[in-house]
């Protein structure tokens, strides 16, 4: 006979929301393992002594947490999605049609709360997987990945300081007004001209934004950039280093989009050795790829105590024996092939960034005069230039590194480990797009997808084997609590028997 459910609704239910959340649940486990109380002292700064009550720091942190946790990039759908989930509601610690906080209030206390309450939460997160023995820390994996701003290039404006400045002067010549302005007489031939002011065409070209004339007015701080395969648009660069034992994330951080990544290196060297040295491991090994290359870079890195894996740029020549040119060590100078030396010259710094020098060698005029090479080697003003590094001797050193069988080894795990997290933290941790303004709230959102994604991989990783123990364990003592009684009862059994035999 065939079935039909009906439907009444029950008017009076008795409920309890642990007692339908299953043990094994993500937020269940997540609610025992992290312990957030630490944010009441750290936001006590932010509220005044009166008023009306605000929401929660540890409720506000946990639906932030969600919403990288599920993947989910708006407040109001936080909210929504978390009402409607009894796991959720658990670890947020509400019952079933218990009213949520309204969403606005989540953008808003974003912004109110200073980075370092999302830092100090990462760090206990990152001090969690240590704990847990899933961080080796002696390794890390440098990389960065350009996050979309939430600013449309269409929107960029010319910057207008100059601008108003002109206009000021302009203003300030009309008042004048005791002094006549009298017209000049133009002179022969200018009449003429057409007036650039005036000149529709040139009025009306757009000019296309770059970064030096332009910006946008809803996030200053999002840069216009582009690289191979990613159109030109505004984004912010994420920097961030990651264990290669474990592939936890130790260190994450914004920086404007246009920031190069070898400029950026040395800021986040201390702090990656900072993250770590708290817990008492020293960082020895960074690797990275060419883009993180630089004299100051490597320098940084010694100056923290640490050994790189960085190939050196593709422009770098380490010898120019293709070119003709022999280096002499010994009186610091090229010989070309006709014997002529080309000596130390001077030191320069390069046009585009000042921290950069580089050393000049240079031939005599007269000694490159009568060469039968001289119109495809020497230049206009008639003789040689050669420019060289001046890190030369720190990218020789590197390239060794590089070049050596554990160099080699090095360069396949850096990609392994690092591009895989940035692939995770895009496509899973809610980071494919910055959903707030400005450099600190860009961090802000980076730090929470971090802390996304170590809690994502130390649950799955360490709990799964300790629940798997604690069943067997439980199944080995209702094994010998079983065996212990059946013991108790042949020896009630044969107590009796022999109490029976002596009477
Ligand atoms: S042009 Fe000058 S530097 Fe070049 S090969 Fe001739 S002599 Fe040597």
């Amino acid at each position: 006979m065939q079935g039909k459910k009906t439907h009444q609704e029950s008017l009076f239910i008795q409920f309890q929301l642990s007692d339908y959340v299953p043990a094994d649940n993500f937020y269940r486990r997540l609610k025992s393992l992290l312990d957030l109380d630490f944010l009441y002292p750290t936001t006590l700064k932010y509220y005044g002594k009166e008023g009306q009550k605000s929401i929660d720091p540890v409720v506000f942190m946990k639906l932030m947490l969600v919403g990288y946790l599920e993947n989910i990039n708006s407040d109001r759908q936080i909210v929504v999605s978390s009402g409607m989930r009894m796991d959720i509601l658990y670890f947020l610690g509400y019952d079933l049609g218990q009213e949520l906080p309204w969403h606005s209030t989540l953008s808003r206390t974003r912004k109110l709360y200073g980075e370092e309450t999302f830092l100090e939460l990462f760090k206990q997160v990152l001090k969690l997987c240590i704990n847990n023995g899933m961080i080796n820390g002696k390794r890390q994996a440098v990389d960065s990945a350009l996050i979309p701003a939430n600013a449309a290039k269409q929107s960029m404006v010319e910057r207008i300081v100059m601008e108003d400045a002109s206009v000021f002067s302009r203003e300030l010549n009309d008042n004048i007004e005791d002094e006549p302005v009298v017209p000049k007489k133009p002179k022969e031939g200018e009449g003429n001209k057409p007036d650039k002011q005036g000149d529709p065409d040139k009025k009306n070209k757009k000019v296309a934004p770059v970064n030096q004339t332009h910006y946008s007015p809803s996030d200053p701080d999002a840069r216009l950039t582009t690289k191979p395969g990613k159109p030109m648009r505004l984004y912010y660069r994420a920097q961030m280093s990651v264990d290669t034992a474990s592939h936890c994330i130790t260190y994450i951080q914004a920086f404007k989009g246009n920031e190069a990544d070898k400029t950026s290196l040395p800021i986040m060297l201390p702090q990656i050795a900072g993250n770590m040295a708290e817990h008492a491991i020293q960082v020895e090994e960074i690797l990275a790829d060419t883009g993180y290359s630089s004299g100051k870079a490597i320098r940084a890195l010694t100056a923290n105590g640490m050994k790189g894996y960085i190939p050196v740029p593709g422009t770098y020549k380490s010898s120019r024996e293709d070119e003709g040119f022999t280096y002499d060590a010994n009186y610091d100078r090229y010989v070309c092939i006709m014997g002529v030396h080309l000596t130390f010259k001077r030191i320069e710094s390069a046009y585009d960034d000042p921290t950069v020098l580089k050393r000049i060698y240079e031939s005599n005029i007269s000694d490159c005069k009568n060469c039968p090479f001289k119109e495809i080697c020497a230049n206009k003003k008639g003789f040689k230039k050669l420019v060289d590094s001046a890190d030369k001797q720190l990218y020789e050193y590197m390239q060794r590194r590089v070049e050596s069988p554990k160099g080699k080894q090095m360069k396949a795990l850096r990609s392994s480990t690092v591009e895989p997290v940035f692939g995770s933290l895009i496509n899973y941790t809610n980071l494919n797009r910055i959903n707030a303004k400005g450099l600190k709230q860009a961090n802000k959102c980076m730090l929470m997808a971090a802390v996304a994604y170590n809690i994502k991989k130390l649950l799955k990783c360490k709990f799964k084997p300790l629940i798997a123990a604690l069943t067997t364990a439980i199944i080995d003592l209702e094994t010998l609590f079983n065996q212990l009684s059946r013991l108790g009862r042949a020896y009630k059994q044969s107590y009796n028997a022999n109490l029976h035999l002596s009477f």
